[in-house]
């Protein structure tokens, strides 16, 4: 089955104290947004790349992503994510019978097993996202209190790309705008919906780039990579 991606790249980055948005900051010589689109243009299933930036860096995006044969379209986000992913959607084509790809530009070590596992589960089931294993034992908090301890068997990490059959994400978000509800990720549309979402194995290397730590981090791996090619 076919796919388009949406690459959300419209995010401030704040946490990471520099002073440009974060998908556009060089990472060994490219862009966050260009390493994460490389990974789509270079997948079997991907028809069209849709990035979504900040306002205003439109050019910028379409320069550092003019080389790709499935660019689609270079187009503003908004405020909350899911407005950059909404404003993403609109790109793809309304009759496209596929599966819709949400990725953060700010997971720069995403790849072709992660992409095309999703896109596989994705056709199945309608939706579904990579998970990883949380290694941490989670607590739920009230105002400083612990009050209760998750079972860890049961938890994920979610990471991106979400996948979702286009008609299923499409009516989840109506649904949520309808609502006036605030999501943190595509899946959360699609659950709150009544939709089913897959899990599909994640990688740890396919980690958001948040804070300076996570930099560094990056900068780590990529010669780690390097040295071992
Ligand atoms: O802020 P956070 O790191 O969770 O953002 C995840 C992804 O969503 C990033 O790639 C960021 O650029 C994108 N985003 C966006 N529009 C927003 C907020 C975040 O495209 N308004």
């Amino acid at each position: 089955m076919k796919s388009y991606a949406i690459l959300v790249a419209a995010g401030r980055g704040e946490r990471l104290g520099r002073d440009r948005p974060k998908a556009f900051l060089a990472l060994g010589g490219q862009t966050l947004l260009q390493r994460s689109a490389l990974a789509f243009d270079r997948a079997p299933s991907v028809a069209g790349i849709v990035a979504v930036v900040p306002a205003g860096l439109e050019g910028e995006g379409r320069a550092q992503l003019a080389g790709l044969g499935s660019l689609h379209a270079v187009v503003a986000g908004g405020d909350r994510r899911q407005d950059s992913v909404r404003a993403g959607l609109a790109e793809v084509p309304p009759g496209f019978e596929g599966v819709v790809l949400v990725h953060d530009a700010a997971r720069p070590f995403v790849d072709e097993g992660i992409i095309e596992g999703v896109v596989a589960a994705a056709s199945d089931a309608g939706a579904a996202l990579p998970v990883v294993p949380i290694v941490d034992t989670v607590k739920r908090l009230r105002l400083g209190e612990i009050v209760e301890t998750l079972d860890r068997a049961e938890l994920g990490a979610a990471q991106t790309p979400q996948g979702f059959r286009l008609s299923v994400l499409t009516a989840a978000y109506a649904a949520a705008y309808r609502d006036g509800v605030t999501v943190t990720d595509e899946a959360m549309a699609v659950e709150r919906h009544g939709g089913r979402v897959m899990a599909v194995p994640g990688q740890a290397d396919n980690r958001k780039i948040t804070t300076p730590e996570d930099w560094a981090w990056a900068e780590r791996h990529l010669l780690a990579m390097e040295s071992a090619r």
